[in-house]
């Protein structure tokens, strides 16, 4: 009888799990308590208690989606060879989804030193498939994801940090304890219109939330890179380059939307400004808005407080915030070893090929996929 009652018990709670089961309200938060290097309140204040002069302006350049013999170019000719004040490289960040992705590319942006960070292993583009998720259907897509990272990239999975909800859709607090669960530190997929610094779940967080549903529970540790929105020349607001309609196909029009969004954050309160994209919003227009972009970096790189860096190494600063002049990381970003001898294998899913490139010498049994990443037998 007694196993009975259990049972059923059981059985409700499987068949309807409670999103907040076993985690506790956020409260407000308080700046004197919450403090870095592990808390941080959601505000526009500068860490350390700097003014704007004395900091460094981050920059966050990052693309989604896969990264494949098509975009590789972009990436190459952007980044390579370009340094930052202190004589390190510039870094972006990649929210590689798994699909179509050569892994072996991605080992090349890792050895570059760029951020290799999550974008799911489906990539599914339905919002309500990623608002509904449970923890556990999320720890699938981005444990999984992880795991494919460290085994076909040979990436050290503990190196992998951060993520992106494909759609920008979040599915409230369970988006963020899966990611910590799996080991991650910070999310990247909160649009907002204020010029915020990362900040953590330790407490109640207070910005505006654009596509719920949001996290409600204290997620103590785990760090939120808002994305701060965009604006083009007419006005219209966009969380990522790609959304904004209104930049015409001119190497000064690009270089003058990045510009204007980079001011208002150089100008003001420093906060980090990302300018979150698709490489493959570049061929959608005549070939020379790649070249608006590059013209932004090249400015960029006449200005000595300004650092092109990925967001953990961002959210590294922000954990321990220095001045301007003083050394602002122990060292530059070095990729551990990762050697990788690039192997095509020829997969089924379902009924249609893939390639797909890795690292290893042996192919996976077949086409790694949600519930079985590795592709195992
Ligand atoms: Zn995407």
């Amino acid at each position: 009888m007694k196993l009975l009652v259990l049972l059923a018990i059981l059985g409700c709670a499987l068949a309807a799990p409670k999103p907040n089961f076993g985690l506790r309200e956020a409260e407000a938060c308080d700046e004197t308590v919450c403090k870095p290097p592990n808390c941080k309140c959601f505000n526009s204040s500068i860490p350390g208690g700097f003014e704007p002069s004395e900091v460094p302006q981050f920059v966050y350049l990052t693309f989604d989606d896969a990264v494949s013999t098509i975009n590789i170019d972009y990436y190459r000719q952007a980044f390579n060879g370009r340094k930052n004040p202190d004589g390190c490289p510039v870094q972006a960040t990649y929210y590689i989804s798994h699909e179509y992705t050569d892994y072996s590319l991605v080992n090349e942006l890792y050895r570059e030193g760029h951020e290799i960070a999550l974008h799911s292993i489906t990539h599914t583009s339905s919002t309500d498939y990623w608002k509904t998720q449970t923890k556990e259907q999320l720890i699938a897509e981005f444990g999984g994801e992880r795991k494919m990272m460290a085994h076909f990239a040979n990436i050290p999975e503990d190196e992998i940090k951060g993520m992106r909800m494909p759609l920008l859709q979040l599915a409230g607090d369970n988006s963020f304890t899966a990611a910590q669960e799996v080991g991650m530190n910070y999310d990247c997929s909160w649009p907002t219109s204020t010029r915020v610094w990362p900040y953590t779940l330790d407490y109640k967080s207070t910005q505006e939330c654009s596509i719920p549903p949001c996290p409600t529970s204290s997620i103590p540790g785990f760090w939120v890179q808002p994305m701060v929105n965009l604006k083009d020349s007419q006005g219209t607001i966009c969380s990522m380059v790609d959304a904004c309609p209104n930049i015409k196909d001119d190497v000064d029009d690009v270089f003058n939307f990045l510009k204007s969004n980079f001011d208002r954050s150089y100008e003001g309160n420093r906060s980090p400004i990302g300018f979150y994209m698709h490489a493959a919003w570049f061929p959608r227009l005549p070939e020379h808005s790649f070249e608006g972009y590059l013209k932004f970096l090249d400015y960029l790189q006449t200005l000595d407080d300004v650092y092109i860096i990925g967001v953990e190494r961002g959210l590294e600063w922000v954990r321990n915030p220095v001045k301007l002049g003083e050394q602002l990381w122990p060292s530059c970003q070095q990729p551990a070893e990762a050697p990788c001898k690039a192997k095509s294998c020829q997969l089924k899913k379902g009924e249609e090929e893939r390639y797909m490139t890795q690292c290893l010498n042996s192919c996976p049994k077949v086409y790694p996929w949600l519930g079985n990443p590795l592709g195992e037998e």
